[in-house]
């Protein structure tokens, strides 16, 4: 081999912060605090206090490779600790609040986490705990020393507690952040484990960085200097997406909305910051246009809209695009894939289509972005045809996705690709389309019934605000699918009308046999419908179907 002669220069975490706040030093980032007011402050401030951190860290006794939690909203403290943590050769841990207490201990032991920093939010959820807590040694609550709580309210903790602000006020500004390896661990999130244990997935600075640069490219997530960022996916799902790193990197501004996730909170700070773009999951979204549709409130900055985690109804998609002129960019990834995978763009030759093809193919989750490689397998784990028929569980591998679990032996790779629990199909034009969980397919008769396909087309129905499909236990067919349907805000629905529309589109056996129509669905941790949460309570049958 002929060895290039280009340099070695580590991609790490802490280049990322010092480029912004040499190049992009005066940019934003805004923060509606958990204490109430709004506080504005520079890439520049933003490093200036990072590396006050990074020696907060080290009089704390934190080494290379430490684990150090955090507990917290997206905020630009949190986005210090991003930056701090990782740049100093630490791993950040970003947990997850609203998980059960009992996984939340479970964490916190697996991941030997000897240091956490928690917003004033969650000091019931610490205290319900605290005595489980084997390695905890500090607990630093991210205020100032006037909002700062006794420490009896964080119960039985053996670990001592500190202020924030208190700690930074302390330290000096002078840091070098250490040269790392590319491949050191930077970062770890546990998916949400919705069977077994939660699983740790572990970043390092090279993945994380590669990642920041993927998702920021023109056909993914364009970031450019004079965007400002909104990330509602918070950073302890999946690390905010990675905007905290896509965003310095680019220079674009955030706007962090700290505990305020409704509509009339996300519509102020949008408006307030002007916000160009903005990230969350589908019910976030719908959260923000039934406001819109109430209040008549509009955000004139807003240019795009990324949807990912679920499935984007094509109402939704379709919406943003006709009614406010907002460019929906609908996304697929898992936190195993850091996570963005897919992004669904229109070719452009594809620009003059109609409406039914174009949304027909932005509501597929898209194209790969440079740097993850899709296949399809069949049940013998032979790759499937790409015509947009044939239907396999999606596998990827690329420089960011995981290749193993935190502290669990074995591999999860199969011939070296990740196995996502995905059910796909790929067509010629290379648009992946999520045709369901594995765990979520519904078998009936023999045939299998795409749920994700039944809610889609059920929420295209003005009647129906939101929509989650089940299959249950059937005598006759191994399993019959149910449809829930929170009802929109202006009509009840009517279950022969949605029958009867879904029948229109379905083949016969598609159409759910029965329809429940209930306030609200279970959501889980991460702000997705919790289908588990809807089997139990089908098997408790309670329910008036109709
Ligand atoms: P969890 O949902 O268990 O917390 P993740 O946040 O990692 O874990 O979720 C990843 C999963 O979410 C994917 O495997 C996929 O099933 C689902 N998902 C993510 N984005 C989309 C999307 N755009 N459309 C459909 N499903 C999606």
């Amino acid at each position: 081999m002929l060895t290039g002669q280009m340099m070695d220069w580590p991609l790490l975490v802490s280049a990322i912060l010092e480029h912004g706040a040499g190049t992009f030093g005066d940019r934003p980032i805004t923060t509606r605090s958990v204490e109430g007011p709004v506080v504005s402050q520079t890439i520049a401030r933003t490093a200036v206090r990072a590396r006050r951190l990074a020696n907060v860290l080290r009089v704390l006794g934190v080494e290379r490779a430490d684990r150090v939690a955090t507990l917290a909203w997206n905020t630009h403290r949190h986005v210090e600790l991003y930056y701090a943590i990782s740049g100093a050769g630490a791993v950040c841990h970003t947990m997850n609040p609203r998980l059960h207490p009992s996984q939340f201990a479970y964490i916190l032991n697996h991941a030997e986490d000897g240091v956490l920093f928690t917003d004033l939010t969650f000091l019931k959820l610490i205290a319900a705990v605290a005595p489980q807590l084997e390695h905890l040694r500090h607990v630093v609550v991210l205020t100032d020393p006037a909002h700062m709580p006794d420490p009896s309210e964080l119960g039985e903790l053996r670990a001592q507690v500190h202020c924030y602000e208190a700690l930074l006020a302390a330290e000096s500004d002078r840091y070098v952040w250490p040269d790392l390896d590319e491949r050191a661990a930077c970062a770890l999130c546990y998916t949400s484990g919705t069977t077994g244990h939660p699983k740790g997935v572990l970043y390092s600075h090279r993945s994380t960085v590669l990642h920041a640069m993927g998702f920021s490219l023109p056909g993914a997530v364009p970031l450019a200097e004079s965007d400002v960022i909104l990330p509602v996916v918070p950073q302890f799902h999946v690390l905010a997406w990675g905007i905290p790193y896509a965003a310095v990197m680019n220079g674009a501004g955030m706007a962090l909305p700290g505990p305020g996730l409704d509509g009339a909170s996300l519509t102020a700070l949008m408006n307030q910051t002007g916000t160009s773009v903005a990230a969350g999951v589908p019910t976030v979204w719908h959260g923000l246009m039934a406001h819109w549709q109430q209040t008549g409130e509009r955000v004139p900055s807003l240019e795009r809209i990324v949807i990912g985690g679920s499935a984007a109804p094509r109402a939704m998609l379709q919406g943003f695009e006709e009614t406010y002129g907002i460019r929906a960019i609908h996304a697929w990834g898992m936190t195993e894939t850091s996570p963005l995978g897919t992004v669904s763009t229109l070719k452009p030759s594809l620009a003059g289509v109609d409406a039914e093809t174009r949304y027909a193919k932005l509501q597929k989750q898209g194209r790969p972005v440079f740097g993850v490689e899709l296949r399809l397998a069949g049940g013998d784990g032979a790759a499937l045809p790409h015509d947009g028929k044939a239907v396999g569980e999606l596998m990827v591998r690329g420089p960011w996705i995981a290749a193993g679990y935190f502290k669990q032996p074995g591999s999860p790779l199969q011939d070296g690709w990740f196995p996502t629990g995905d059910v796909a199909h790929i067509d010629p034009d290379r648009y992946m389309a999520i045709v369901d969980r594995t765990k979520d397919l519904i078998k009936s008769g023999g045939e299998w019934i795409s749920s994700i396909d039944v809610e889609n087309l059920a929420m295209a129905h003005p009647q129906v605000a939101m929509a989650a499909v089940i299959g249950v236990p059937d005598d006759k067919w191994g399993e019959r699918p149910v449809l829930y349907v929170v009802p929109s805000v202006e009509r009840d629905a009517d279950p022969d009308t949605l029958r009867a529309f879904l029948a229109e589109n379905l083949a016969r056996w598609q159409v759910p046999d029965r329809i429940v129509l209930v306030d609200a669905l279970p959501l889980g941790a991460t702000g997705k419908v919790k289908k588990s949460a809807l089997r139990e309570q089908w098997a408790a049958g309670h329910h008036a179907t109709g």
